[in-house]
């Protein structure tokens, strides 16, 4: 049985989480950890059913006074990276679905999990379909090198652009010819009219309410465009990707960046 600790438990991403453990054979939710209620108490906040196990308000005290195999963290960044050390400081391995991180954070934190020897993981989407847009687009970079990726979400998302587009500009980088895409001499009267700019190609971040996640790549080529499209139409489109985590950072020691990385398909490089 996996013993799980679930950071953001009221959160849109940690209710879905929550009830993902409740409902999976071989998984039990041991403890819930929320800033903002007390010690002891049971869950019931507004949206969600009661819930039967202890809530700690930091992950120290969860983590002295339980036992815990794995933390599934759906808070913020600046939470994330704490609950991920103290996780890992703990010997409790880290499935994070937070956004938001710097590469230096990545970094930082894969050595420490290479140090304690322990399984650790960062996925910026858990969408099986988003993971493989992100693979078909590295496919496609390594033949058509124009590429612009537009992303949107809602508009209570945090940071910009989203982690599934910095990871799909990262993994199409290491295969598309380097490029300075649109005219050399193009200017902007308005500021980032032509968005961020990642090794020359161009990202875009739309946010609107009543999105939830997607993400559209599209390249140009002489006389052809070819458009990957992947939408995540509600929450519980993670969730499969979080069971598979939760079931597969058991089994490495290390950092794996990216369910990209447990998700293979014939023709991966
Ligand atoms: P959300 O609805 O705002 O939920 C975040 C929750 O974390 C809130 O309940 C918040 O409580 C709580 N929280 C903040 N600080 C905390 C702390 N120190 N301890 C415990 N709980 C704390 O956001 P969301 O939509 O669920 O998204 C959560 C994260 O997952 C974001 O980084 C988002 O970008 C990411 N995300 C990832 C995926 C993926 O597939 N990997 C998909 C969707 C979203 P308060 O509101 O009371 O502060």
């Amino acid at each position: 049985m996996t013993r799980i600790a679930v950071a953001g438990p009221r959160g849109n991403m940690g209710k879905e989480a929550v009830q993902l453990v409740e409902r999976t054979d071989g998984f039990t939710l041991a403890a819930v950890i929320d800033h903002r209620f007390n010690q002891g108490k049971m869950m019931d906040a507004e949206g969600m059913a009661d819930l039967d196990v202890p809530v700690y308000k930091d992950v120290d005290s969860c983590f002295t006074s339980e036992k815990i195999d794995v933390l599934v963290d759906l808070t913020n960044p600046e939470t994330g990276k704490v609950h991920l050390r103290k996780a890992l400081e703990h010997r409790v391995r880290p499935v994070v679905g937070t956004t938001g991180f710097s590469e230096e954070d990545i970094d930082e934190l894969g050595r420490l999990a290479e140090e304690k020897e322990l399984g650790a993981l960062i996925a910026p989407n858990f969408a099986v379909g988003a993971i493989l847009l992100m693979k078909f687009s590295k496919m496609a970079a390594a033949y058509m090198e124009d590429v612009e990726i537009i992303e949107q979400h809602h508009d209570r998302k945090l940071d910009a652009p989203s982690g599934t587009a910095m990871k799909t500009a990262q993994m199409i980088a290491e295969v598309r010819k380097e490029k300075q895409q649109g005219h050399p001499e193009e200017s902007e009267a308005w500021a980032h009219a032509r968005g961020a700019d990642y090794e020359g190609m161009k990202v875009h971040s739309v946010r609107l309410p009543g999105r939830v996640a997607h993400q559209e790549v599209l390249f140009g080529g002489e006389g052809q465009t070819l458009t990957l499209r992947h939408d995540s139409l509600n929450r519980t489109s993670f969730m499969p990707g979080v069971k598979l985590a939760i079931e597969e950072v058991q089994t490495y020691t290390g950092l794996v960046y990216g369910l990209d990385q447990l998700i293979t398909l014939e023709g991966d490089q």
